[in-house]
């Protein structure tokens, strides 16, 4: 028997991305339960065949679920919080829709679960709610049939199932009061990560180990019963800085859940190596442990240490194939690690890819790959031949990996001389605005028509002049609209902009944008990142032509609107050949001399959005320094070009800033504009208590919401604010873009916005007239 070869997970959404399809039109009602069932089995069917025609040695059952692994695997223990009490009368297929959508046939709708960020990566899991007396109703009938489907194919099979403690560490118990809470948001699907009150520490629903351990055992058992031999659970949480009584909580659950009957546990840990849990999780009572070796820096023979320290009898999984880099790996130097470690494991060797292939394109036989990039990446399904070569020794140098590799990029980062009371002096003298300015975060709806021009455009069939003539039209639109508002400073809509990263993708030197390499982000909504090919160069001006227009038209300030280059590099997929630090700081140039150009132009402030500043801190503490050292270093670095009396405003929707706000603050922005109307006065008060020096402009309304929100709903934001932060330094608008929202909605919570603005403004003025 030669080496073992396995997946941890295969992408589910399709080659074609056939699973959004068809439960997009199941969710509209185009199609019956048991269509949507057929559909989705063809594409399970699938994944299965490409991993026999690949020649894996074990075919791996469970990775495909509908929506997302946490939530099936909630549904399936029955942890189903008390307002979606109506999902009593729906099966489990509807159930998870029901949680994760907060919509299902013939139930009321109530907000959906919360969505968050799966460790360091674009995708999102739901967080499963417990009451503090959960009890759980196990069925696990729809794993057992898959597994029943599977069996068609021959294989040894290795079902995956996520990990009790792994499960228990990513819920979270809610009492009552943040049950309320959470009733009342919007259940839009978007990013939740407020830490909404009533949370109780992550650490008490370790009591449900108990509960949960004859579960698993049961869980077990039927599978043995039906000819599994190996089952996959997952355990992430093994990579993270573990508190000790999750440590404990590891050796008391596999103690418990050990098994003498052939059934063979392998606990998989990735998108980290194990730091202080090493000793721990090799020492787990299971047959097999799977480590991620792709995130290991150099020197740390992270695998060695593992292989040094594996009891004799147990497997080990090396994932050597990277399940989160579009680039092909370099067979010839994982041959070396390969034979190294059969030496001392022998047939306890297998094989794997570092995480599941979830977070990669499907295929990459779809693409024109460019010539300079030809041979050098590889989609998931490249990654199981990669696999299979590599057990069968089957390797030869790609002469494509050969990358020239050029001189380390170096740069300083330069930042604003002056300090922020004199810029934000000069800047408010030069603008005349009035206190409590009015702004809102950069887009406008991106209408039918506007999505219309692009594809037309796209396909050929609109020339460049008409194409510029449409989105021409809809700023002019947009700037009209903002003047019958009211509002203070202007944006110009973003009309011409597919997306915030896509868009700087497309017109800088260095990103490649595939046709089809999209990836799951949540639920059916998937991403198609950018992928960076070479050393990123801005070739000419991107942005200039649409702002300046947009102030042509008017003689309000129109802000000029920019993507970071932490959040382009975070939304993207990084290259090969160099460090994120490097080309964060290349994309800081490109963002530089465009707020150069801009300036040159004659606009006066200009936003640099980084919604995705804080995606990828690292998993564990001691690697987050050297994190925001770059990224801090690559902001500044872009607004160095700024002249003292030109505004650069930042935009963040990320809401949990307990633990960067240091970092924040050195970004120096003029104005951050923030996502406060969810997570609310909460975050406001951190910005308090830390001493934020800066202008802020707080979201005064959700914009997530279709509802409108009444000027006393959004005075509320601001009377908070009003209490900790000066009016000077204070700024008014809704928490993000509003491309998702239609006009009328736009306009008739605009209208209440200014509104509110101005009743506050007279009042302060008449209070300081009488002071
Ligand atoms: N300027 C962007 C917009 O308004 C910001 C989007 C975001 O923060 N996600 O659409
Ligand atoms: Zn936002």
């Amino acid at each position: 028997m030669g080496i073992q070869t396995h997946i941890l997970g295969y992408p589910r959404i399709g080659v074609k991305r056939e699973l959004k399809f068809a439960e997009e039109a199941y969710w509209k009602g185009e199609s019956t339960q048991a269509e949507f069932l057929e559909q989705a089995q063809a594409v399970e069917a699938a994944n299965w065949q490409a991993q026999v025609d690949a020649g894996l040695a074990l075919l791996t059952v469970g990775d495909f679920v509908f929506y997302d692994a946490i939530l099936t695997q909630a549904v399936r223990l029955g942890v189903i919080p008390a307002r979606f009490a109506e999902s009593a009368k729906l099966n489990q297929v509807d159930q998870q829709f029901y949680l994760a959508r907060g919509r299902a046939p013939d139930c009321s709708d109530v907000a959906a679960l919360e969505m968050t960020k799966w460790f360091d990566t674009n995708y999102h899991y739901l967080v499963p709610e417990f009451t503090l007396n959960q009890e759980f109703h196990a069925d696990f009938s729809d794993l057992l049939a898959q597994v029943d489907r599977a069996k068609a194919f021959n294989q040894p099979l290795k079902v995956v199932v996520p990990g009790l403690l792994t499960f228990l560490y990513l819920s979270r118990i809610v009492d009552g009061k943040a049950e309320k809470a959470a009733a009342t948001a919007c259940g839009c699907g978007s990013e939740h990560t407020e830490a909404a009150a009533g949370y109780i520490a992550n650490h008490a629903t370790l009591k449900f180990i108990d509960a949960l351990v004859p579960i698993y055992a049961k869980l077990f058992d039927d599978l043995k019963a039906r000819g599994v031999e190996y089952v996959q659970v997952d355990e992430p949480i093994l990579v993270l800085d573990l508190a000790p009584e999750w440590q404990a909580a590891f050796e008391r659950t596999y103690n418990l859940l050990q098994r003498r009957d052939g059934l063979k546990l392998i606990i998989s840990t990735y998108f980290e190596t194990l730091g202080e849990n090493l000793n721990l999780a090799v020492n787990l009572p299971v047959a097999g442990l799977h480590i991620d070796i792709t995130r290991e820096k150099a020197g740390e023979f992270f695998w060695k240490k593992v292989i040094d320290q594996l009891p004799a009898h147990k497997i080990l999984s090396l994932g050597l194939i990277n399940g989160r880099s579009v680039w092909a790996s370099d067979l010839v130097q994982l041959n070396d690690i390969v034979v190294t470690a059969e030496k001392s494991l022998g047939d306890r060797l297998w094989l794997s890819t570092g995480s599941s292939l979830l977070h990669v394109p499907v295929d990459l036989r779809s693409e024109q790959v460019p010539a300079e990039i030809e041979g050098k990446l590889a989609f998931a399904r490249q990654k199981l031949d990669e696999l299979v070569a590599l057990a069968n020794g089957n390797i030869s140098e790609n002469p494509a990996l050969n990358f020239a590799l050029q001189a380390a990029f170096d740069l300083q980062g330069q930042a604003r001389q002056e300090p922020f009371t004199e810029r934000y002096a000069a800047q408010q003298a030069k603008f005349n605005l009035p206190l409590l300015p009015t702004t809102t975060i950069g887009s406008f709806p991106q209408t039918a028509e506007i999505r219309a021009a692009r594809a037309a455009w796209n396909k050929g069939n609109l020339s460049d002049a008409d194409y510029e003539a449409a989105m021409k039209k809809e700023i002019a639109y947009a700037i009209e609209q903002q003047e019958q508002l009211g509002i203070d400073v202007f944006v110009h809509g973003e009309a011409e902009r597919t997306d915030m990263v896509e868009y700087f993708a497309g017109l800088l030197d260095g990103f490649w944008l595939s046709k089809f390499g999209w990836v799951q982000s949540y639920g059916s909504r998937c991403v198609r990142p950018p992928i960076i090919v070479a050393d990123i160069t801005r070739p000419h001006a991107m942005t200039v032509k649409w702002i300046t227009y947009a102030n042509s038209l008017t003689d309000k300030i129109v802000k000029g609107m920019l993507t970071g280059p932490v959040t382009i590099l975070n939304w993207s997929f990084p290259p090969a050949h160099r460090s994120r630090r490097e080309v964060c700081l290349q994309l800081a140039e490109a963002i530089r001399q465009e707020v150069s150009d801009l300036q040159d132009a004659g606009v006066e402030i200009i936003q640099i959005d980084e919604a995705a500043f804080r995606e990828a801190l690292p998993l564990r503490t001691a690697d987050r320094a050297d994190y925001w050292d770059w990224t801090v270093k690559s902001f500044k670095h872009c607004s160095s070009s700024a002249k003292v009396d030109t505004q650069i405003h930042t935009h963040m929707c990320y809401s949990d800033f307990k633990d960067c706000l240091p970092q924040i603050t050195a970004m120096d922005a003029d104005v951050i504009t923030i996502e406060t109307s969810r997570s609310g006065l909460q975050l406001l008060e951190v910005f308090h208590q830390q001493g934020y020096p800066n202008a802020i402009g707080p979201g005064v309304y959700d914009i997530h919401s279709p509802r409108t929100p009444s000027a006393d709903n959004m005075r509320v934001v601001i009377d908070g604010a009003l209490k900790t932060i000066p009016a000077e330094r204070l700024w008014v608008n809704p928490d993000c873009g509003l491309k998702t929202r239609n006009w009328d909605e736009t306009c008739a919570a605009l209208t209440e916005m200014v509104k509110m603005a101005k009743t506050v403004r007279a009042e302060l003025e008449a209070k300081k007239a009488t002071a």
